[in-house]
């Protein structure tokens, strides 16, 4: 059979249950001599069809599914209305005063490698699978029938993206260019800085616009410490919740200028927060060391799983700034803590959270969880997509 895919013996239970990836090992035949971007059907070693999906021949995801329904016709049509349908999704997030959301979420809209994102009138793309390469004429014109008004920039240059064998590639697509830094309005109250040309993945972390808003309760007069601050967000909630002191913690210049331009733009008080460009592993152990203490404490590091073979260095790299994190955490305050890798799921994360805080000798409880938020829909198949999860942890 033409363009088919043979999995090997017993190897079909996850696309039964509709996972969306493929993994190499799973293949009858490892060396097949498609092309990347070959739409294939999958069989199971017995020949029943399991679904259709994408090839890509360097990846360790062999395909990417896009049906598991024999009938349905893997075509632009069905693209187009997968985005139209994930955009509608999303219409109550942006009624409740977000100009910034994300309208395609990959694989939790069933649009595997793509990711879109929107600030005011400008829409950001990011393709890093060979299965929505194939589809990039229709993404964009659905963009252009969608949002006549807005412009679309492509920020196409994921490490995920290199792994398919496909090269970077970022630029307008259509409209303008956008400016280094735009404002953008979240939860109807805070503009955040955005950098959509030059800033991490396609310009922000709408994914904590939640987790931000919560900080927000938790800071009155409080003084917080926001460790990995990006463009600052966590820190423009928490002085609009009345803190008394902000300390951002980031390596990133770019990040850090860009934080404080959004001080300025919601006129916040610049005499309340500081910026510091340092490692957060040796800040806090200088404050450590120094006896500082904080009412609140945010760590949202990097993503540090980033294989299964790195997981266990990951997750003592979370204990260690978590250890040192809570011991900053004066009595009564709250450390919020999160970790993105899609490898530590939520139990695996509070054990880690809670081996920290016997190494740092305190009595600390979970008072809430959190998660990314609402627009960075989940796959029910693939919980690796719930990638996001935090605590809020009260040092007694
Ligand atoms: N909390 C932010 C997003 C954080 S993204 C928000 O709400 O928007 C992670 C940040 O960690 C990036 O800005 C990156 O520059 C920074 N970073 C990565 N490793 C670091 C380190 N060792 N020390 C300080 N900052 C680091």
């Amino acid at each position: 059979m033409q363009n088919t895919i043979i999995l090997k013996e017993s190897r079909e239970k996850s696309l039964l249950r509709h996972h969306p990836w493929v993994f190499s090992k799973a293949l009858e035949n490892e060396d097949l001599k498609l092309d990347r971007g070959t739409i294939v059907t999958v069989v199971s070693h017995e020949g029943a069809f399991l679904g259709y999906g994408v090839y890509s021949p360097k990846s360790q995801i062999r395909v990417r599914m896009l049906s598991f329904d024999e009938n349905t016709k893997i075509n632009d049509e069905l693209i187009d209305s997968r985005i139209k349908n994930a955009c509608d999704l999303r219409k109550n997030l942006i009624a409740r005063g977000n100009d910034g959301v994300r309208l395609v979420s990959s694989e939790g809209d069933f649009l595997p490698g793509l990711i879109v994102d929107k600030y005011n009138e400008f829409i950001v793309i990011s393709i890093s699978s060979s299965c929505m390469e194939i589809f990039y004429d229709v993404i964009c014109n659905t963009f252009k029938e969608l949002y006549p008004e807005a412009s679309l920039y492509e920020r196409s240059d994921t490490k995920s993206r290199l792994k398919e064998g496909l090269s970077e590639r970022c630029g307008v697509i259509f409209g303008k260019e956008p400016p280094e830094v735009i404002y953008v309005k979240e939860n109807n109250e805070i503009y955040m800085p955005v950098e959509i040309m030059h800033g991490h993945k396609t310009g922000a972390y709408l994914d904590q616009r939640q987790s931000r808003l919560h900080a927000k309760s938790l800071s009155k007069n409080a003084r917080v410490l926001n460790c990995f601050s990006y463009t600052g967000g966590f820190g423009l909630w928490a002085l609009k919740g009345g803190a008394k002191s902000v300390d951002n913690i980031d390596v990133s210049s770019l990040a850090l200028n860009a934080a404080k331009t959004g001080v300025a733009f919601n006129h916040l008080d610049p005499g309340r927060c500081h910026f510091i460009k340092e490692d957060v592993f040796a800040f806090l152990r200088k404050q450590v060391e120094a006896g500082i203490k904080y009412d609140l404490v945010i760590l949202d590091p990097p993503k540090f799983a980033e294989n299964a073979s790195n997981l266990k260095r990951a997750c003592r790299g979370y204990q260690d700034i978590n250890r040192l994190g809570l011991k900053l955490v004066a009595k009564g305050g709250r450390l919020l803590t999160f970790s993105c890798s899609g490898l530590v799921d939520s139990n695996l994360f509070q054990k880690i959270i809670a081996d920290a805080a016997l190494e740092a000798g305190v009595e600390a409880s979970v008072i809430t969880t959190l998660r990314q938020d609402d627009d960075h829909v989940v796959s029910l198949p693939c919980p690796e997509t719930f990638y996001l999860k935090g605590l809020e942890v009260a040092v007694r």
